[in-house]
């Protein structure tokens, strides 16, 4: 992490590629300790709130400027002294954007968790439908939406891997689901996987489609902004709304008012805010119980966008920001 943005993060300056001195990886010691090769990485919308001055509190820290940034990622045990972890196991857990980490043991990799991966899934899915933006669609849906069958469920983002997994678990709750997505190839993807009304916010202004496909009992918020706005304008009495993020102002300098908050009393909105560490100890074990086999039997579907070599880090950061990432961005670092 070499500087802090003021805008949208610049490749090659916010975040720099950097390759030190060659070391082998497998004559490094390992004092009991074992190698991990780092496989995949997730570049998730929240890294933009990290790159920020360390000062400022937030919910997660701030990444340390000249350090490497790090977020989920799942690598391949290549070395161990440590008689708990075998050669062989695939770690999901908190790792440095390198190519290989050196561990103790399994506390010092954070949310580290073994994958056993019965399904046979694609171990990029373990970064977003089955990973941390599967889990905080998961948790939230069934913490907070009180969904009931011929509900109207508005969706956000809806092409990412939390609002595309929102999306089909309001589909299988019997709702009539609305989404929001910024391209046609996105709008496609949300009729794929049974969206009744997909729209491009960027051609048909949401108010429009709201009023007239609504009004709506849960509103899934990604974006903030003036989709917020309109969400509220076109609730319905006692609709939830679930706050999961804002991301149309994360790489913006001013906070505009938002319109429409009187709609919450006006209306008896519930507005439920949440991030998904808070709910994580309540629903992991479900989660990692249903959705891997959900996905494993085409129950819930997915998008990747797939980037490859660590070096692509700052350009993918980038495009998750602007919108032109194609589905779940996920960096491939190595090959097994
Ligand atoms: P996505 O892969 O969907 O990427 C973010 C998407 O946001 C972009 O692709 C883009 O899609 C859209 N976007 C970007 N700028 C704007 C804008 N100005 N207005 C409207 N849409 C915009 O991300 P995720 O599915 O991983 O995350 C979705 C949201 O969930 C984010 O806000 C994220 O911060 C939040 N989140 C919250 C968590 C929590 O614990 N509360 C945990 C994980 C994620 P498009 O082409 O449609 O514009």
């Amino acid at each position: 992490f070499n500087e802090i943005p003021s805008g949208y993060p610049e490749p090659g300056k916010t975040v720099v590629y950097d390759v030190s001195p060659k070391i082998d990886p497998y004559a490094v010691p390992l004092n009991g300790g074992f190698l991990v090769k780092i496989l995949v990485l997730s570049i998730d919308p929240y890294m933009r709130g990290r790159m920020r001055d360390p000062s400022i509190e937030s919910y997660q820290p701030a990444f340390p400027l000249g350090q490497p940034i790090d977020n989920f990622g799942v690598g391949l045990v290549v070395r161990s002294e440590n008689p708990a972890i075998k050669v062989g196991q695939h770690l999901y857990g908190f790792y440095d954007f390198q190519e290989y980490s050196v561990y103790r043991d399994l506390t010092e990799l954070r949310r580290a968790r073994v994958l056993d991966n019965e399904q046979t899934l694609p171990w990029s899915a373990y970064l977003g439908v089955c990973g941390m933006p599967g889990q905080t669609a998961f948790y939230a849906w069934n913490e907070f939406s009180r969904a009931k069958k011929g509900d109207v469920v508005f969706v956000t983002a809806g092409a990412g891997p939390v609002g595309s997994t929102v999306i089909q678990l309001a589909k299988q709750a019997g709702c009539k689901v609305i989404a929001s997505a910024g391209s046609e190839e996105k709008i496609a993807f949300l009729k794929s996987i049974g969206t009744d009304v997909a729209f491009n916010y960027k051609t048909e202004k949401t108010l429009d489609v709201l009023l007239r496909e609504g009004p709506i009992n849960i509103y899934w918020d990604n974006v903030g902004g003036e989709s917020l706005e309109a969400a509220l304008e076109a609730a319905a009495w006692h609709a939830r709304f679930i706050m999961c993020g804002m991301i149309s102002s994360y790489n913006s300098v001013d906070d505009h008012p938002v319109k429409n908050l009187s709609q919450i009393f006006a209306k008896s909105l519930t507005l439920h805010g949440f991030t998904v560490a808070v709910l994580h100890d309540k629903y992991v074990d479900r989660f990692y119980a249903e959705v891997p086999r959900m996905v494993a039997e085409g129950k819930i579907r997915f998008k990747e966008d797939v980037s490859r070599g660590l070096e692509s880090a700052g350009e993918a950061i980038l495009e998750v920001q602007k919108g032109r990432n194609k589905g779940k961005m996920v960096i491939l670092v190595a090959e097994e």
